[in-house]
């Protein structure tokens, strides 16, 4: 018996699980609502076990791997002055999303995965072998906070790897990107909609007149093409439902701010391809796969979640943000909050 994988999002969780597979030699099929390339919200800087991942896939890889950068310069910023500035115990991977999921959706075809993009899947959810991979869950409230993200490259000259702003209703971060280029990426909480985003986002970015970053941006060309954000979604918590496999940002999303998003990612589709991987070879039934995978899903990431979403809490409360700040600067604290969420 050989059974047939769907998957249902393919961004980077959905086509990394979908190679995977393919290098087993299962048959999967994966829907992408949207086409390649193309531009995410992302800080584009992979940090963590995901990033030894992707290596070990580009290494094997039969289609031509993206350039890439690296780095462990990292500085703190609030409005008028720099924190601290760190060294990441292991340099991060930079890599633009624009070049990122269309190497790995090249590479799933290569490995003869069928890939149907442009096409939004609308199946019966309770069908066995479907994963769902499908990214940032929206929040459907009316009332409450709002998360807002946006990302813009930038022709900028950086000296560290990472900036880190942090503002009043949320952060900024700058990555160096290759050939004297910018990544710029924020996360913003609102109670309601903000006005006239599309027309005046640089200034929005910018921020408070004469701030670190507003001085930052003064000299910046923006690349207006690569803008690009998302609004209402949640960080959701940890979709371990009786029936139903989710990867990603769809299982649970961890705070923009860890930079560790796209590790997750690949990490949870190298968590649960063993269990996949046995129902495809019709050795198991799709109800254990679904136990046994959310069960490993649930230890891969419940205390990296809970640690992010409680810094995130600090950050995003003006009240509390100073406290937050005096303690990052005791030495040695930053590490052990850094640890926390990996
Ligand atoms: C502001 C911000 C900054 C971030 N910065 C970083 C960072 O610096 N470093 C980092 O590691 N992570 C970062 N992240 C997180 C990272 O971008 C995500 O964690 C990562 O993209 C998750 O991958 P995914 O495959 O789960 O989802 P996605 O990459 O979002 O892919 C989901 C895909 O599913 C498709 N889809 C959805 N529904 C359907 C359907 N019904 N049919 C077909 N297709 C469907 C969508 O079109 C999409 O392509 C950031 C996130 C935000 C919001």
């Amino acid at each position: 018996v050989s059974n047939i994988i769907t998957i249902v999002g393919g961004g980077l969780a959905g086509l990394t699980l979908g190679i995977l597979l393919r290098k087993q030699n299962h048959r999967v099929t994966i829907y992408e609502a949207g086409n390649y390339p193309r531009h995410r919200v992302c800080g584009e800087f992979l940090n963590g076990a995901g990033a030894v991942l992707l290596q070990q896939i580009m290494a094997q890889a039969t289609t031509p791997v993206p350039v890439t950068g690296s780095g462990a310069a990292v500085a703190f910023f609030n409005s008028n002055r720099r924190l601290i500035k760190v060294q990441l115990p292991n340099p991060g991977l930079i890599i633009s999303r624009w070049d990122f999921d269309a190497f790995l959706a090249a590479e799933f075809q290569a490995l003869g995965g069928e890939l149907l993009s442009g096409v939004r899947w609308r199946g019966n959810e309770g069908s066995e072998g479907i994963v769902f991979a499908t990214g940032r869950t929206i929040d459907r409230s009316e009332k409450g906070f709002r998360f807002l993200g946006i990302k813009v490259h930038l022709k900028l000259q950086m000296d560290l790897d990472l900036e880190m702003h942090f503002r009043k209703n949320g952060y900024v971060g700058l990555t160096k990107l290759p050939g004297g280029f910018a990544n710029l990426c924020g996360l913003f909480k609102f109670d309601r909609p903000v006005p006239g985003l599309k027309a005046g986002y640089r200034s929005f970015l910018a921020g408070e007149t004469g701030s670190v970053l507003w001085n930052r941006l003064r000299d910046a060309a923006w690349l207006e093409e690569s803008f690009w954000f998302c609004v209402r979604f949640s960080f959701g918590s940890g979709s371990v439902w009786a029936n139903r496999l989710s990867l990603g940002d769809s299982f649970e999303m961890i705070p923009p701010f860890t930079g560790n998003g796209m590790s997750l990612a690949l990490e949870m589709a190298f968590a649960t391809e063993p269990w996949i991987t046995r129902f495809a070879e019709g050795k198991i039934s799709w109800t254990e796969v679904v136990r046994q995978a959310n069960r490993d899903l649930v230890r891969l990431t419940r205390w990296r979640m809970i640690s992010a979403r409680l810094i995130q809490t600090f950050l995003l409360r003006a009240s509390e943000r100073p406290m937050l700040f005096r303690f990052l600067e005791i030495p040695g604290v930053w590490r052990r909050l850094y640890g926390l969420t990996r």
